[in-house]
């Protein structure tokens, strides 16, 4: 979501004249979008601005202006204290009032700095954005929806975010098709919680749901691939299951967090489902779409955590298997219910459940990806690779495949032979008159 965010930025600045640098060096203003999730990413935040603020001297000594804004859920959550530590920032927004960086620009040149816009407010920002955008590249991200209603114990989206909130479905519809236009093969469709998605629909009837929106937006000429990410297990409602099954363009991975294996420990996260729900969703999805691949996001030690519920996580991932996983230590968070709970768990024992638990998930992927060398795969080549003429992009699966192509196929979506994996890549291949083929097709 900041990655796409930060491209909306670029988007209502560049009437004014910005323009992407490269180097920080370069910038006459530097943008932190930052991530309040876990404690870690907060904190690089505050060292990040240090180092920017001995940059901006330089650059003022040479007789040039740098104007720092921060921007993101760190600066909803501690705007106040970020103008109070760090004197070399000038703006401070939310996530939900970037669409006023130009107003907030000319405030700050005018008062010298000192600018702190942190509202929710009334009117969308998406209302206020340009509206086609040119993004390079073959595959698109799209904001559907927004923030979160579901307050697990442990985390700070609901309250930097804010509330749940769903763009109306032409909205999504015309970002779609311009992404399309301007090239895009494939669109993920994103939200804090985006399976929670319902939108008004243009017909005045009730709210459109995720699985409606997918049908729809899998009807634009053109438009080869659709994902979404990040789906609560609660919203895994029948027709989404459905659309898996029916929807051609949808792809066969679904990103479904389960965070923990116990009952006891879910509970106590108030996810509001225990593990034999997500074991069930998770049989269901495969009946409706037989090779779809899964991955998830884990919290170890969580207050209270036991060796049994530990045990129980590992237990559960045995019995799921996952093609790729996301796991985190349990990270206090200030404000959140959790972390005024008994029980913390001490980092030591962090530290090793959570090797554990890596452990495990890498065996999986390892294996999963063997499982792929010898198959042909549907692969969307969007970049180049390190390598001269090389080209890489996603499988149906969300694996990197990487392939030498002459260069060929750029922004395609192209059979490849896997004919070997990696760590945390595969490699493809295609057959010397395929490749010729492509060489001609690109002539
Ligand atoms: N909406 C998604 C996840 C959003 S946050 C969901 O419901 O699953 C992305 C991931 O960060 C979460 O799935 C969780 O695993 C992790 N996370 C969130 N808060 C955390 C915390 N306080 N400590 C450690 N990991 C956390
Ligand atoms: Fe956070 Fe996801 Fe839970 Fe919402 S559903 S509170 S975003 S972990």
């Amino acid at each position: 979501m900041n990655a796409y965010d930060s491209a909306r930025m670029a988007e209502i600045l560049a009437p004014l004249g910005y323009a992407p640098v490269d180097r920080p060096d370069d910038a006459d203003m530097i943008i932190l979008n930052t991530c309040h999730i876990r404690e870690k990413a907060a904190e690089k935040v505050y060292s990040d601005l240090g180092r920017l603020r001995r940059l901006k001297a330089g650059r003022a000594a040479a007789g040039k202006a740098t104007t720092i804004a921060v921007g993101g859920c760190v600066a909803q959550a501690e705007g106040a204290e970020i103008m109070a530590r760090a004197p070399g920032v000038d703006i401070v927004f939310g996530p939900q009032t970037y669409h006023r960086l130009p107003e907030m620009l000319a405030r700050a040149s005018r008062e010298g700095g000192g600018v702190l816009d942190t509202d929710f407010p009334v009117e969308s920002k998406f209302d206020h954005l340009p509206g086609a955008r040119a993004v390079p590249g073959a595959s698109a991200f799209l904001a559907v929806q927004e923030g979160c209603d579901k307050f697990c114990a442990f985390c700070v989206v609901p309250y930097t975010r804010g509330a749940e909130q769903s763009r109306p479905v032409a909205a999504v519809v015309a970002e779609a098709e311009a992404l399309v236009v301007g090239g895009e093969r494939e669109i993920t469709l994103l939200g804090q919680n985006v399976n929670a998605y319902h939108g008004d629909g243009d017909d005045g009837g009730d709210p459109w749901s995720l699985a409606r929106l997918l049908r729809r937006l899998a009807r634009i000429e053109g438009l080869a691939r659709l994902r979404y990410t990040t789906s609560h297990p609660l919203d895994m409602s029948d027709d989404l299951i459905a659309a898996h099954g029916d929807l051609e363009a949808l792809m066969p991975f679904l990103h479904l967090p389960v965070q923990s294996g116990s009952d006891r420990v879910l509970a106590a996260m108030n996810r509001r489902h225990r593990a034999d729900d997500y074991r069930r969703i998770v049989e269901r999805l495969r009946a409706s779409r037989p090779d779809l691949a899964l991955g998830s996001d884990f919290i170890v030690g969580f207050p209270g955590e036991s060796d049994a519920d530990f045990a129980a996580t590992l237990a559960l991932v045995e019995e799921i298997g996952f093609a790729q996983a996301y796991s985190f230590k349990y990270s206090a968070r200030p404000g959140t219910p959790a972390a005024a709970l008994p029980g913390q768990v001490p980092e030591p024992l962090k530290a090793e459940r959570l090797r554990a638990l890596q452990d495990l998930l890498a065996r999986q992927q390892a294996r999963f990806n063997r499982a792929c060398v010898g198959r042909d795969l549907a692969v969307l080549l969007d970049r180049p690779g390190r390598h001269p003429g090389q080209l890489v992009g996603r499988s149906p699966y969300m694996q990197a495949v990487h392939a030498d192509l002459g260069g060929h196929a750029l922004g395609r979506i192209v059979s490849l032979r896997i004919v070997a994996c990696h760590a945390n890549s595969l490699a493809g291949a295609v057959t010397t008159g395929d490749l010729a083929a492509l060489a001609g097709a690109e002539a």
